[in-house]
C-alpha cells in the first residue's frame, strides 16, 4: 500500500521568486510533482506548452470551466489561470506530494477542497526588491509590471491565512529553496500522515 501524498501550495506576489525557487525545490526533491496550470496569458520566451503552462485561448479555457474541468481557477491581471482537474488527479493517484504554484484566490479554493494542504507564502524582502526583480526579469511591459505590483499588497495582506511565510532574500535562492524543503519534510512527518507506519507495528 502506498502512502497518500499531500498538497503544497505556494503563493506570493509576482516577482517574489516563486518560479525560480520552486524550480530549485524540485531539483532538491525530485519526488515532488508539479501541477502544470492552464493559462490564457501568452508564453514568455523560453516557456513551453505543457511544461510551464498549458497555453490556451479564452474560449478553450472558458469551455474547460463550463465542463467543470478546473479544480480551481481565477482571473489575474487580465488573464485566466487554473489547475486542470485531470492534472491534479493524475498526480494524486500516483501517491506523490504535489506542488501548486498559484495565486491567493486559487490557494483559498484549494484549502477549502483540501484542508490538509500545506500553504506557503513566499515574499521578497522589500517592495523595492520586488519591483527590481520584476523589471529585471524583463518579461512584461511596464504597465503590466505596475498592475502586478499593485496586486502585491492585497496578496501579502492574506499572508495570515497561510501555514508558513518564507522570505526569499536577495541572492539567497538556495537557502530559500532549502527552507521550503525542510517545511515539506517536516509536514510529511506529522503524526496524522504517519498512521500507516504506526499501524504496521500494531498488527
Ligand atoms: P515569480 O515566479 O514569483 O513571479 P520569478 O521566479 O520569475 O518570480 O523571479 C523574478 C525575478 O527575480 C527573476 O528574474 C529571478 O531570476 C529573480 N530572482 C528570484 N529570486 C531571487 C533572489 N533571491 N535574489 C535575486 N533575484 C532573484
Ligand atoms: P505568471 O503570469 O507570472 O506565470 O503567473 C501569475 C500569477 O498566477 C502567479 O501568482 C501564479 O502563481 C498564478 N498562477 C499560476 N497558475 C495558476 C493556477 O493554476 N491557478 C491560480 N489560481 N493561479 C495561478
Amino acid at each position: 500500500m502506498h502512502k497518500n501524498g499531500f498538497l503544497v501550495v505556494i503563493s506570493g506576489p509576482s516577482g517574489g521568486g516563486k518560479g525560480t525557487v520552486v524550480r530549485r525545490v524540485r531539483e532538491m526533491m525530485p519526488e515532488l510533482a508539479l501541477s502544470v496550470s492552464a493559462t490564457t496569458r501568452p508564453p514568455r520566451v523560453g516557456e513551453e506548452d505543457g511544461r510551464e503552462y498549458y497555453f490556451l485561448d479564452r474560449d478553450a479555457f472558458e469551455e474547460m470551466v463550463a465542463r467543470e474541468e478546473m479544480l480551481e481557477y481565477t482571473s489575474y491581471c487580465g488573464n485566466y489561470y487554473g489547475t486542470p482537474k485531470k492534472e491534479a488527479q493524475r498526480i494524486m493517484a500516483s501517491g506523490k506530494n504535489m506542488i501548486l504554484e498559484i495565486e491567493v484566490e486559487g490557494a483559498e479554493q484549494v484549502k477549502r477542497l483540501y484542508p490538509d494542504a500545506v500553504s506557503i507564502m513566499l515574499i521578497p524582502p522589500t517592495i523595492e526588491e520586488m519591483r527590481q526583480r520584476l523589471v529585471g526579469r524583463g518579461t512584461e511591459p511596464i504597465e503590466t509590471v505596475e498592475k502586478r505590483l499593485s496586486r502585491a499588497a492585497e496578496e501579502i495582506q492574506l499572508a495570515g491565512e497561510y501555514d508558513y511565510i518564507v522570505i526569499n532574500q536577495r541572492d539567497e535562492i538556495e537557502a530559500c529553496a532549502k527552507q521550503i524543503c525542510e517545511i515539506i519534510h517536516a509536514e510529511g512527518a506529522r503524526t496524522g500522515r504517519m498512521t500507516a507506519e504506526i499501524e504496521a507495528f500494531l498488527i
